[in-house]
């Protein structure tokens, strides 16, 4: 029996996002980045062997086996394993690190995006905010992937407190897809985001940089 590793790859980075350098890490991150990669390149649809031997030594003689691959299903982890010697993990927060080549099984029919965004005196006088409305022929990959990612399409709904931050930052979301649309009102991100560092603002703050980037 093997043992089971669960990755966090940004663990093997330094905080430029390039492979941190301590205590012989970089095997491990190479080879884990590996499996980010080749599945990355060509992302299949069910568990599939990856061109890397397992790395594990069972009494001192390599183990023959090759890593089996992919995605687990309904999230964004990459489960593997070594059929022979059954050493096996699972890798998450692999997303936009080096090893990252884009790649997704599926990612989101997108036909449209309305985002308004601002600050506010007065939560009545909305009108005054910045609309930016991007076709889906448009919607650039980076967005694509980052409302993919940091799985923004089940997340409809009103967040945060209007009644705080002066003037108010708020942020809304309108993105039309085959599942929805989905309507999403962020208040105060920028407060909330260095308060709190809730995961739920660091995702969303992702997406609507990625939209501010196009
Ligand atoms: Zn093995």
């Amino acid at each position: 029996m093997g043992d089971t590793w669960i990755t966090n790859m940004t663990h093997f980075l330094d905080t430029q996002g390039q492979p941190a350098v301590f205590g012989g890490s970089q095997r491990i991150a190479k080879h884990f980045g590996a499996i980010v990669s080749d599945l990355t390149i060509s992302p299949p649809a069910t568990i599939r062997e990856v061109p890397l031997s397992c790395r594990r030594r069972p009494n001192r003689k390599a183990c023959p086996g090759k890593i089996h691959a992919g995605f687990e299903p309904g999230t964004t982890n990459i489960i593997w394993s070594c059929p022979v010697c059954n050493d096996r993990g699972l890798i998450h927060h692999w997303q936009n690190t080096i090893w990252d080549k884009g790649g997704r099984v599926r990612l989101p029919q997108i036909s449209k995006i309305t985002y308004r965004h601002g600050f506010l005196d007065d939560i009545e006088e909305d009108a005054d905010l910045d609309e930016t409305i991007l076709d889906g022929a448009v919607v650039s990959h980076d967005i694509i992937l980052a409302i993919h990612d940091n799985e923004i399409l089940g997340t409809g709904g009103v967040y945060g407190d209007p009644t705080v931050g002066d003037p108010l930052q708020i942020d809304q979301l309108e993105i039309e897809h085959p599942g929805g649309p989905t309507k999403i009102t962020l208040y105060n991100r920028a407060i909330m985001l260095f308060a709190t560092n809730d995961e739920f603002y660091v995702q969303m703050h992702r997406v609507c940089c990625a939209i501010d980037k196009q």
